[in-house]
């Protein structure tokens, strides 16, 4: 498989002569390469997309949102091909990468909504002859910096909003992922977009570079690790871009003594372990208050995690999770793991030397916990965006609370109680984007926004939603006077209603 580029609604060959391998995680095989776009590849991208954006802008939004209710069908009819296309080269279970488009598609079907999305507000008689309102108008031409561990949602997630909000997109996908994004760009093609209205070019830092330093590219939303989310945010708003970032994370989920304990392990054998733990709202933090809490969690959780299903996807719909993305990623976590064991955190179940026959050079690890970490450690202060869940005992509620108050994170996290006191209380207080109760995974749904607090996003408005919205228009707002009869005289003071 040779991976270009897909510009005015075709796949281009990239004429840098730089590519990457594309890896499938199960087997360890390169199973094609992707073009890495260079400067000049990303202007003609970018001029292809303006020169088409005007027209699209001008398309009513009932006519825009036409496109995004035949993209939903089309994402439904082409659902088993996708989540498989996803699952290769991502190692996801194919219910997970199938759950990966959905929370896409869903975002697809709220911005069937953008006609009222977009309205503005109007004030009729705001003074003699004055009337008052204002709209919501496209930026232009904006881009998108998605990450390896949702290559559908995420991508979704921006492109269905900014080009329901009238804009051209522009897709800078993971370049470990490739193939669902270009795939999805033609669905779009299919449901009637225009060409140029999405765009999609491959690369790495030399294009994402480009991208910040565009002088027609309004607006960036990047979503990604931490110390990548804070160089796009710095370097895109020096160049005059708005631009919104999100970040890593490392989320708490806490268990108090009355929590339905059944429960509570089950929410942490799926939100800790689930896709391998590459996700961003993954759970990687148990907090259970009182010794005898966290003895019955271990106890509980620990044959839940030795039991795990570890297997590539095509081994059917039972499995709980597959490989990790990259060797290095392995290579990290592992190191990660056993620098854990060196600071003295004990580890109840240990799947560092997890083999699976047949995949020995698959990127496969086992579920891995610890029980009796501290704030000091490494497992604990670093996102480790694997399999590895860690447990922090806490003496009492507040001690609980304080540890992700004070995380430099703040992602998600979560609270396991039947009193509806305590829960009121910690949602109230903590320092953190998005929270559940009860809930181990609180990703908002499609019309809410997604967004975390702290060194978990950078930039004002979240993703999707109302605020994906208000991030990819601008508020214009409109004085219009009608005098009725001749008026003479100039007004020399700023004039006021009153
Ligand atoms: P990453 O930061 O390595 O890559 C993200 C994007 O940035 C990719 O498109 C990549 O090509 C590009 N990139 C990588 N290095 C770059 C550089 N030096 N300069 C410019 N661009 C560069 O992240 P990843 O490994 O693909 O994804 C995992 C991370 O994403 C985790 O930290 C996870 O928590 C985070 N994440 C956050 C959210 C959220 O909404 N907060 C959601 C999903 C993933």
């Amino acid at each position: 498989m040779e991976l270009g580029h897909f510009i005015g609604a075709k796949r281009v060959a990239g004429t840098s002569g730089r590519t990457k391998e594309v890896f499938n995680p199960a087997t360890g095989e390169v199973i094609g390469h992707v073009a890495m776009a260079n400067e000049e590849e990303l202007k003609a991208a970018v001029a292809n997309s303006a020169h088409a954006q005007p027209a699209w802008a001008a398309t009513n939004p009932q006519r825009r949102a036409r496109v995004m209710m035949r993209f939903v069908d089309l994402l439904n009819r082409d659902m088993d091909k996708l989540a498989e296309a996803l699952s290769k080269e991502h190692g996801k279970t194919i219910p997970d990468a199938k759950g990966d488009v959905i929370r896409g598609l869903e975002v697809a079907e709220f911005c069937i909504g953008a006609p009222q999305m977009l309205k503005g507000e109007y004030t009729d008689g705001a003074g003699p002859d004055i009337d008052m309102y204002s709209m919501r108008q496209p930026l232009g031409v904006v881009a998108g910096i998605t990450p390896f561990n949702f290559p559908a949602m995420i991508p979704m997630w921006k492109f269905c909003t900014a080009i329901a909000a009238g804009n051209a997109f522009i897709l800078k996908p993971s370049e470990r992922n490739p193939t669902v994004p270009i795939m999805l760009a033609e669905l779009m093609i299919e449901a009637g977009l225009p060409a140029g209205i999405l765009n999609v070019v491959n690369g790495d830092k030399q294009v994402v570079d480009a991208i910040l330093d565009d002088e027609t590219i309004q607006a960036v939303g990047f979503v990604g690790s931490t110390p990548i989310a804070e160089y796009v945010y710095s370097r895109g708003t020096a160049s005059g871009k708005r631009v919104q970032c999100f970040g890593g994370a490392k989320n708490h989920m806490i268990i108090m003594p009355d929590a339905d304990m059944d429960q509570a392990v089950d929410a942490l054998v799926g939100a800790g372990y689930g896709a391998a733990g590459e996700r961003c709202m993954a759970i990687s933090v148990a907090v259970p208050v009182g010794k005898e809490t966290a003895d019955k969690l271990i106890a509980k959780l620990a044959p839940r995690v030795e039991a795990l299903k570890i297997a590539p996807y095509s081994a059917g719909n039972d499995v709980d999770f597959g490989p990790l993305i990259s060797k290095e990623a392995m290579e990290r976590i592992k190191g990660l793991v056993s620098s854990g064991v060196e600071e003295g955190a004990n580890l109840v179940v240990d799947g560092r030397d997890f083999t699976l026959q047949g995949y020995e050079n698959g990127n496969f690890m086992g579920g891995c916990l610890f029980d009796n970490v501290t704030k000091d450690m490494r497992i604990y202060k670093e996102e480790i965006f694997g399999p590895v869940l860690s447990v922090v005992r806490a003496e009492s509620y507040e001690e609980a609370l304080d540890l992700p108050m004070s995380h430099e994170y703040g992602n998600g996290t979560a609270i396991f109680t039947r009193d509806g006191d305590t829960a009121r209380d910690f949602a109230a207080r903590i320092n953190i984007g998005m929270v559940g109760i009860n809930v181990p995974i609180p990703v908002p749904l499609a019309y809410h926004s997604f967004g975390g607090w702290k060194r978990s996003g950078f930039g004002d408005l979240n993703q999707h939603g109302p605020d994906g919205f208000k991030f990819y228009t601008r508020t214009k707002t409109v004085t219009a006077r009608w005098p009725s009869g001749v008026k003479e005289g100039a007004e020399m003071t700023i004039p006021t209603m009153g």
